[in-house]
């Protein structure tokens, strides 16, 4: 199974569910819809309408992240994965750099990790190394200890995506080379097999578009995508699936 998943970060107001909607047209007539998932993480405004509309069709809704803590709390802007899940979602991200970056510490990504997977959220747990982390040559390590910190063999594995995203190449229009790619989702499958002996998926994201993902599609430990800027659009995010299978 492969993954095309949506970041949609904070963009997107009620109408743009047009958006989706060519999608799920795209990937009703597709040949190859059984090949592939189409996940989409809105904001959290528009996860109930969209996860309503979507509900028997073709794409799946998640959140872009949630609280670490409880069902319900006196915490002002918290939204719990319980909360998520009653509204319909089926994943959610995890320990995206932005967020990462805000203050989610490897203890908090954990209890998030488990409290999504108890409430039945699928978790894309999102991990990668920085600029100066890879030019200091500190990538593997990283990577692993940014696993190794949240992730453990209780947890269920079928329900885990791990999506591996530089942060330098986030938004930047940079991509890692084709053999530093290897070597990475190598290591990252390498270290997954270490606690769960079967490797969960692994996607990759980082500036991926209609035009590199042929480059992506060669590279045998990449399982499918997260998408940020080019999710936006609709061609863009129908080219990239039908470019991957071309
Ligand atoms: C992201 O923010 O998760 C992402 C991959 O963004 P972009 O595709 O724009 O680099």
């Amino acid at each position: 199974m492969r993954y095309f998943i949506g970041n949609w970060k904070m963009f997107g107001v009620p109408k743009s569910i047009n958006l989706l909607k060519k999608i799920n047209l795209f990937h009703s007539k597709d040949k190859n819809r059984k090949k592939y998932r189409v996940i989409v993480t809105p904001p959290y405004t528009l996860i109930e309408t969209y996860a309503k509309y979507f509900k028997n069709k073709n794409i799946s809704i998640g959140s872009q992240n949630c609280y670490h803590k409880g069902q319900f709390s006196s915490n002002t802007a918290a939204v719990s994965p319980y909360m998520i899940k009653s509204v319909g979602a089926k994943y959610t991200l995890i320990g995206h750099s932005d967020n990462r970056s805000e203050g989610d510490t490897n203890e908090m990504l954990k209890s998030k990790v488990q409290l999504a997977l108890k409430n039945n959220l699928k978790v894309v747990f999102c991990i990668g190394e920085n600029k100066s982390e890879k030019k200091n040559k500190k990538t593997f390590k990283v990577l692993k200890e940014q696993i190794s910190k949240v992730l453990d063999r209780k947890l269920n594995k079928q329900n885990i995506i791990v999506a591996y995203e530089p942060i330098w190449s986030i938004g930047t229009g940079k991509i890692p080379t084709k053999k530093e790619l290897e070597k990475t989702t190598g290591h990252i499958k390498k270290v997954l097999k270490e606690i769960f002996k079967k490797s969960p998926a692994v996607l990759y994201g980082g500036s991926v578009d209609e035009g590199n993902v042929r480059m992506f599609k060669e590279i045998k430990e990449i399982d499918g995508f997260l998408i940020g800027g080019a999710s936006k659009s609709s061609k863009k995010f129908i080219d990239i699936i039908k470019n991957y299978y071309r």
